[in-house]
């Protein structure tokens, strides 16, 4: 045991099961250890590093922005968050307006008082309910926990927050609506339940029946947001206009933020909530060159060329190790193999790290891939190649 690892692990509490590799540095999706052997990387820090690692114009800005003013609290304006507020929206394709804060649970926490503040009208009962659905994952905060429809992980740490319903699936939902739903919430590609993208038509339809009732519809997107899905965001893909959506992830390429966008411009008034760091010059500055850099790898159209090839090689692979695999899932660069067991799954991620490649796991039986959306050729290559090593050795 390295001299680094015995101090992590006595002084660091015990919440993830950690692998002690001590990387150093970063290229795009190559990460490099302290011997300097090299890692491709296909999980970017669990979709955080869209962007990849090391990029120049992104250090470049954070560095700028950083010698110059940090933070100031948002007693004052704050221009980079002034801009990157403009430039989510307008990329959206909403008429919304965004909040800033600092992780996906806190953006979700500020989705849910969102819709309980909108669920408070003079007069009329309290609507206060919010369905979410089976395996979904909201966030580590109790109530984002509540809203988790996990079941396994709401062990230990109840009791929880009223108002929070789990359906099986979208058909579902609508069995579980009454007359003190506010909001239904849901993610468009669950991403750490199993890679498990919804049914566009069902979702459009669901849209529909919620707009009707005048139930809320809350999209979190702290996964599938920022060009994961291959659109800026799922909800384009899916041609929607929810009323709230949250971000976070890969907003600032790895520096902590969240976003919550909504189209309810007037819902909250000053001292209903905030967040001390929200949208610093530090986060949004960062957000903003990720937004500039990757909606540039969109409109060049590298970024749709990069999905279809990464594809490609997966499909070949399920094909090929069909003794291995179900399944190919997923859609944009959040992507997943259904392996034939969870001892499968295991095996694989720890063979392909062995061979150098980061996989992630999702779900009960998902190899989960997330690579740096501006991965290269040479690097998807690479990858494949790595993992083809690895399960030729299972
Ligand atoms: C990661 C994730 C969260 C939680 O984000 P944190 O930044 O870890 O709080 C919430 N929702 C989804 C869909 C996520 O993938």
């Amino acid at each position: 045991m390295s001299e680094l690892e015995k101090i992590d692990k006595e002084f660091v509490l015990h919440t993830y099961a950690r692998n002690y590799t001590n990387f150093k540095s970063g290229k795009n999706a190559t990460l490099l250890d302290e011997n300097g052997v090299d890692y491709i990387d296909f999980g970017s820090g669990i979709a955080v590093c869209n962007v990849g690692h090391g990029n120049e114009r992104l250090s470049r800005v954070i560095c700028e922005q950083v010698s110059k003013i940090i933070h100031t609290s948002n007693l004052y304006l704050i221009e980079p968050q002034a801009k990157l507020a403009q430039k989510i929206v307008k990329e959206s394709g909403l008429d919304a307006r965004a909040f800033f804060c600092n992780s996906g649970a806190e953006a979700n926490e500020g989705a849910i008082k969102m819709a309980r503040r909108y669920g408070e009208v003079e007069g009329k009962p309290k609507r206060y309910k919010i369905v979410t659905l089976e395996n979904s994952f909201h966030g580590r905060t109790i109530t984002a926990l509540r809203a988790t429809g996990q079941e396994s992980m709401h062990n230990y740490f109840g009791p929880y927050p009223d108002g929070f319903v789990h359906a099986k699936n979208i058909d579902d939902v609508y069995k579980n609506l009454d007359d003190h739903t506010v909001a239904v919430m849901i993610e468009l590609v669950q991403g750490e339940g199993g890679v498990e993208p919804m049914d566009k038509e069902e979702v459009k339809s669901l849209e529909k029946v919620l707009k009707s009732k005048d139930i809320l519809l809350i999209i979190d997107e702290v996964q599938t947001g920022i060009y994961r899905s291959g659109e800026m965001l799922a909800s384009n893909l899916y041609e929607i206009e929810p009323d709230i959506i949250t971000l976070a992830k890969a907003l600032a390429g790895g520096v902590p933020i969240g976003c919550v966008l909504t189209t309810l411009k007037d819902i909250f008034s000053p001292g209903d909530h905030g967040s001390t760091f929200g949208g610093n010059f530090l986060s949004s500055a960062a957000g903003l060159e990720v937004m500039n850099i990757l909606g540039e790898l969109k409109d060049s159209g590298e970024l749709d060329r990069s999905i279809i090839y990464f594809e490609k090689r997966l499909r070949d692979v399920c094909n090929k190790y069909s003794t291995l695999f179900d399944l190919e899932v997923g859609l944009g660069l959040i992507r997943g193999l259904r392996a034939k067991s969870s001892d499968i799954q295991k095996k694989v991620i720890e063979e392909s790290f062995q061979k150098r490649l980061l996989l992630l796991k999702a779900g009960k039986n998902t190899v989960r891939f997330l690579p740096p959306l501006t991965i290269s050729k040479y690097e998807i290559d690479e990858g494949f190649e790595r993992l083809i090593r690895a399960l030729e050795d299972i």
